[in-house]
């Protein structure tokens, strides 16, 4: 074959320094584009095979990753259809640069090298971000054909001669500059190669590694093993989401979680393979996490990937947020990788794939919840806080997801949002027809509340999640007509839900004012309002709560609901006296000095049962109290 010269056919000539420059930071993905390039050659000469119009032998078609650090090359070496010396300037020099132009006036807006490499065509070029000259040795698996060699050592001028291949096939050698010595590395190179080829479906080979093997008995009759070198075959070339659900068991699936995520404290709750091929064409297998209480940032990101290539972990834009917290695999040729992320939002293909995963989210989840009710509600406390997310964060979720959520009291019973309002809505309803639902975000410290509730005939939910304040507000729009939701310690019993039964006051008007300004003044806290009130007299003589609203309002500004106002004011609570209670009818009939003991030390008891009582307050008390006994 004629030596050849010849310039890459691009308008701009300094087309390499500006790709080196700009993808610096992720250039190791040079060896996913090069390994990309090889399985895609592989699977052609399989294709064509398959098809007859290969009569040859398609024989083994492992890629092998080499590097040889004195020499300073990697190199990437495949059996695929290899190419002619046509085929390696019409495909390298011209199809690879014809968006050259484009790329030097776009390159400006994109984002990162993903995004350059894929939207023009420079996959094979991305090698020049770490080599200072690349070399092709490639032959076609035409018949006839004659190897060629092509060099180029990062300018626009190549050169092309006679190759020295005698099997079919293409290498590709890099020659890695200066800068990219990391690379000419066994523990990088690996570790690139387990991110981008895990699941690439050619097998790829990176050198040999040491496994032991058994080797016969000793003398005692034990078991021997001996140390030998394998071939170290990075991937697993037909993978979980790859195969039809029918030929998997729920031990393929933990197994292959574990292979996604060998460092994973927990197995996962339970999984959905997808697989659609219209309107969009996607595969994999999303697991649901035990996402505990929570929303901690879940260090096992879903994958993305395209045709078994591992593309990233960044599936912001795919995948509904709430969803994020799931893991897993989704494999789409259709998403397009490579476009800039608005593009990416506005894509009608993503809308869909998005719509499509929570959809199928929702149906798996009910079909769990109908078979299974008791397992369901086990899982609750794992998948619980996700629903909710879902809820609160996507409307249409929130449509599926409404008839299995459920709702937990504070004896352990589980309802659905529905079976929750049927089961309450004829006792706790009060004079203005609305439906209060109670509920506690800390069973233990509001128990002082929580006991009279039940001792009404009245249910208590547990709302003690992380999301529960902003839950509140949902069950109330959507969880019923006329539900109001108040936190058991946002007054006493008879004010959450009130009937339009009236307790008659015994204390006359003179004495019940007399009552509010003792405990005033035995109080003296200006976040304490006083109120002296007709309960039943055998309800405590004085309760301290904290108004529903405020209260709401402030969780609200802590967890960032934008209220922000509201978290600045002091908390506000009021004291209700109960008037009713002969304990007040004695503090009333006692001396001034006597009386402000009493009421100081009914009061202290109040906030004591709600984990109020602190510091010198709390030592003042018992003092006082073991005066008093
Ligand atoms: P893309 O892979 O996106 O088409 P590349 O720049 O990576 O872009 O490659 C350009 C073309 O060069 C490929 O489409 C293919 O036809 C050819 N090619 C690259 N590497 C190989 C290889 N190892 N064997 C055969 N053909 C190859």
């Amino acid at each position: 074959m004629q030596e050849e010269k010849g310039t890459i056919s691009i308008h701009t000539e300094n087309i390499f320094p500006v790709i080196k420059k700009f993808l610096y930071s992720d250039n190791e993905i040079f060896l996913r584009e090069l390994v990309s390039n090889a399985v895609d050659a592989s699977q052609k000469i399989k294709r064509l095979g398959s098809l007859g119009q290969f009569a040859g032998e398609v024989g083994d078609l492992t890629v092998d990753v080499k590097f040889d650090e004195a020499a300073k090359t990697i190199t990437i070496s495949d059996s695929g259809i290899g190419m002619t010396a046509d085929e390696i300037k019409k495909y390298i020099n011209q199809i690879a640069f014809s968006g050259a132009t484009e790329f030097m006036e776009k390159f400006k807006e994109a984002n990162d090298a993903n995004e350059i490499i894929g939207r023009f065509g420079l996959g094979f070029y991305s090698a020049f971000m770490v080599a200072d000259r690349v070399e092709i040795d490639s032959l076609s698996f035409q018949e006839g054909a004659k190897a060629a060699h092509w060099t180029c050592d990062g300018s626009t001028s190549y050169e092309i001669s006679a190759g020295t291949r005698t099997t079919r096939g293409t290498d590709v050698v890099l020659h890695i500059n200066e800068d990219s010595k990391e690379f000419l590395n066994k523990a990088k190179i690996q570790e690139i190669l387990e991110k981008y080829a895990k699941f690439l479906p050619i097998p790829i080979r990176f050198g040999t590694k040491s496994t032991s093997e058994p080797d016969g008995e000793d003398e005692e009759g034990k078991p021997k093993y001996k140390t030998v070198e394998v071939d170290n075959i990075i991937n697993n070339t037909n993978p979980a989401w790859t195969k039809s659900p029918s030929e998997l068991t729920d031990q393929d699936y933990l197994d292959f979680y574990r292979e996604l995520y060998p460092y994973a404290m927990d197995e996962p709750l339970f999984w959905i393979h997808l697989n659609v091929d219209y309107p969009f064409n996607l595969t994999g297998i999303l697991y649901f996490p035990k996402v505990k209480n929570e929303l901690e940032i879940q260090r096992n990101k879903i994958k993305l990937y395209s045709r078994q290539v591992f593309i990233t972990d960044e599936v912001k834009d795919i995948v509904p947020e709430f969803l994020m917290l799931l893991h897993g695999v989704i494999d789409s040729p259709d998403i397009p990788l490579n476009v800039s992320r608005s593009f990416l939002q506005a894509d009608s293909n993503v809308k869909k794939i998005n719509n499509y995963i929570t959809k199928k989210v929702a149906d798996k989840l009910q079909e769990i919840f109908k078979a299974d009710r008791k397992g369901y509600e086990e899982k609750w406390n794992d998948i619980g806080l996700f629903i909710k997310y879902g809820m609160l964060s996507d409307e249409k979720f929130a449509e599926k997801a409404i008839d299995i959520c459920l709702l937990q009291d504070t004896n352990e019973n589980s309802y659905t949002i529905k079976e929750y309002y049927e089961k309450v809505k004829d006792i706790q309803v009060d004079k203005n027809g609305n439906i209060i639902y109670l509920y506690t975000n800390d069973k233990a410290q509001q128990d002082g509340f929580i006991a009279p509730a039940l001792a009404k005939g009245y249910d208590v939910l547990n709302l003690d999640g992380q999301l529960d304040t902003h839950f509140t507000s949902f069950l109330e729009q959507k969880g019923g007509e006329k539900v109001q939701l108040k936190r058991v310690d946002a007054d006493v019993i008879e004010k959450l839900i009130e009937k339009d039964e009236k307790i008659e006051l015994t204390l006359s008007e003179e004495e019940s004012k007399k009552a509010n300004t003792v405990f005033e003044k035995a109080i003296s806290r200006s976040d304490m309002k006083v109120e002296v009130d007709a309960l039943n007299a055998n309800d405590l003589p004085v309760s301290v709560t904290l108004d529903e609203f405020m209260r709401r309002m402030k969780d609200m500004a802590k967890t960032g609901g934008g209220m922000g106002f509201y978290g600045n004011l002091p908390d506000n609570y009021k004291v209700t006296v109960n008037g009713n209670h002969p304990l007040v009818k004695r503090i009333v009939d006692s001396s001034e000095e006597e009386g402000e003991k009493l009421a100081k030390q009914a009061f202290d008891l109040a906030l004591l049962s709600r984990g109020l009582l602190t510091g010198a307050d709390l030592t003042a008390f018992v003092k006082r109290s073991v005066e008093m006994i």
